[in-house]
């Protein structure tokens, strides 16, 4: 038997830094939500007890390091699952984007390869095995838009936020998340970006105040050591993007757009000087 799974991209409306940890991860506050720009899992049952991972993208491990295996080395191991499975991953999301490209495979595999054995985990048991893999793949479990805090793995769901359009700019440099937050300093922080505001433009469903209070402190890292992003950040703002914010760690760069008649002019602008660009949707 064979099996489809999509693996969307998330973005941070607001991520926010409260401090370093004793077991050495950060501490903090984001809003994510998933947009229509995804990855896709073909997943088949192998009688042989082997994970196979494979992917036309040339530029990913495809061992043990895969975060999708990792994913089914996991249900396996706990769910004494004694069959194999062998999993292609088209990747349609650009890697080390700061769109959580990998923690989605991750996700996506999980939620797959439930169904593929019929082992019934709930959706929170899932996000418990999720969370062992990385902080993001929690959320990319259950998707939607979510107040996401702990490390990341404490989730609340937020319900109809604004929609709107998406446009993703990535300019040409891969950033490492371990590389941003090790540079990182919460105690030199001067603004933190208001969770209260935003949750009170997204519960009244004003995208304009949605846009107003967009906010990501590891902006501070990364635009001062790649100066290309602050520079797509400004290109988006005017060409006419209503909300423009750095997404995760970088360097992908999003815009939010309430009005489908400026798409054309923001993409176009934008392709003249960055090859990858994307206009897609908020997926609710
Ligand atoms: P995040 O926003 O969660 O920090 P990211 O979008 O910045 O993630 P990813 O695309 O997940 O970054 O890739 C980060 C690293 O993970 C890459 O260097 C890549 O080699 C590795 N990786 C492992 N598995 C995958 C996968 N299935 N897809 C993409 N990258 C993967």
């Amino acid at each position: 038997m064979k099996i489809y799974e999509k693996a969307p991209a998330k973005i941070n409306l607001l991520l926010d830094v409260l401090h370093k940890r004793n077991d050495g991860f950060h501490e903090v506050e984001m809003i994510m939500t998933m947009v229509d720009l995804a990855d896709r899992l073909e997943m088949e049952e192998l009688q042989r007890d082997q994970i196979i991972i494979s992917s036309q993208a040339g530029y990913i491990p495809l061992d043990e390091k895969n975060l999708a295996f990792q994913a089914a080395k996991l249900i396996k191991d706990r769910y004494d699952v004694r069959k194999g499975v062998y999993i292609h991953l088209d990747k349609k999301i650009p890697v080390a984007a700061g769109l959580a490209g990998g923690s989605s495979d991750a996700a996506a595999a999980l939620r797959g390869l439930n169904r593929l054995w019929g082992l019934n985990i709930s959706d929170e048991e899932l996000c418990v095995l999720g969370a062992e893999l990385g902080s993001d793949v929690p959320f990319c479990v259950t998707g939607g838009t979510a107040i996401a805090t702990g490390r990341g793995e404490r989730l609340e769901r937020i319900e109809n936020p604004p929609q709107c359009w998406v446009v993703l700019a990535k300019p040409p440099i891969n950033v490492s998340t371990a590389d941003v937050y090790g540079r990182f300093k919460a105690s030199e922080l001067k603004w933190h970006p208001s969770m209260k505001d935003m949750l009170s433009a997204i519960t009244s469903g004003s995208f304009n105040d949605m846009c107003a209070s967009l906010g990501n402190v590891l902006e501070e890292v990364t635009l001062h050591h790649y100066p290309e992003v602050l520079q797509l950040k400004e290109s988006m703002q005017k060409l006419g993007a209503e909300g423009v914010l750095m997404s995760g760690s970088g360097p992908t760069v999003f815009g939010l757009v309430s009005k489908e008649a400026k798409l054309a002019r923001i993409y176009n602008g934008l392709r003249g000087f960055c090859k990858e660009v994307y206009v897609v949707r908020m997926l609710t």
